[in-house]
């Protein structure tokens, strides 16, 4: 399939990865939100992190941004077909560092993007992503088209300074969006064990960054946050009712 995408016309090629694009993000997204309805009902296995009521036609605003950002990403990935190195890293080593690379660099230009986005001048394309104060996976991509620009510029950024092979990228984007679906999906699992531990870490982390503004930039980890005292932890602050952008 690869092979196919990569020699066929790029009008063809958009429309491939228009379509995957779209049927990742809407049969992750209603997954992961009927899951969570599921897992929310009597509060037996997990419960909202903010129950406040949503804004009347979020979801409808949602999904309608969501569309676009996939059509922004998918004309993105024709640059990351003119820029690839080989489809499949010829050995293990070269698997791992590609990927530990990549972890690096896009941990890092997200915060700083994510940084910019909320200086004066990228104030409102943000604040279509801040207009949803209470998430749900719909909410993820829910971006101004300039975010999903910046969002997906990161692959083909990387790989004009690092030689970088199509299905570590690919594998990235699809591992990206179903991450970044999660991390909105606004749950908190009951359970104690270190997989709930992390989960919780990541969705309250990244309820804090909509619920409070400027905090917890980060995508993956912390680390920037943490250099740059952006870090905010304390659950508390989920009840302060000041959304948005500050
Ligand atoms: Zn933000
Ligand atoms: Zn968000």
């Amino acid at each position: 399939m690869f092979e196919f995408w990569i020699q066929t016309d790029w009008y063809i090629a958009f429309v491939m990865s228009l379509m995957t694009n779209l049927g990742v993000y809407f049969v992750a997204a209603y997954l992961i939100n009927h899951l969570t309805q599921k897992i929310t009902q009597n509060n037996r296995l997990g419960q909202y992190i903010d129950d406040r009521p949503f804004k009347e036609g979020q979801k409808i605003s949602e999904i309608k941004n969501g569309v676009f950002a996939c059509a922004v990403f998918s004309f993105v990935s024709l640059l990351a077909r003119e820029l690839f190195v080989g489809v499949i890293p010829v050995s293990i080593t070269q698997l791992l560092v590609e990927v530990l690379l990549f972890t690096l660099f896009y941990e890092t230009y997200s915060y700083f993007v994510h940084r910019l986005l909320h200086t004066k001048i990228f104030r409102k394309p943000h604040s279509v992503h801040h207009y949803s104060v209470r998430t749900t996976p719909w909410s993820a991509y829910s971006v101004h088209p300039v975010e999903a620009l910046l969002i997906a510029m990161s692959a083909p950024l990387f790989m004009l300074m690092w030689p970088v092979h199509l299905g570590v990228i690919f594998a990235f984007h699809i591992l990206g969006v179903v991450f970044t679906l999660l991390i909105h999906s606004n749950l908190k699992l009951n359970g104690s064990n270190i997989f709930c531990q992390l989960f919780n870490r990541y969705t309250g982390s990244h309820a804090a960054h909509h619920s409070i503004g400027n905090v917890n930039f980060g995508f993956v980890n912390s680390f920037w946050d943490f250099c740059f005292k952006t870090k905010y932890i304390d659950s508390k602050a989920l009840e302060s009712k000041s959304a948005g952008l500050d």
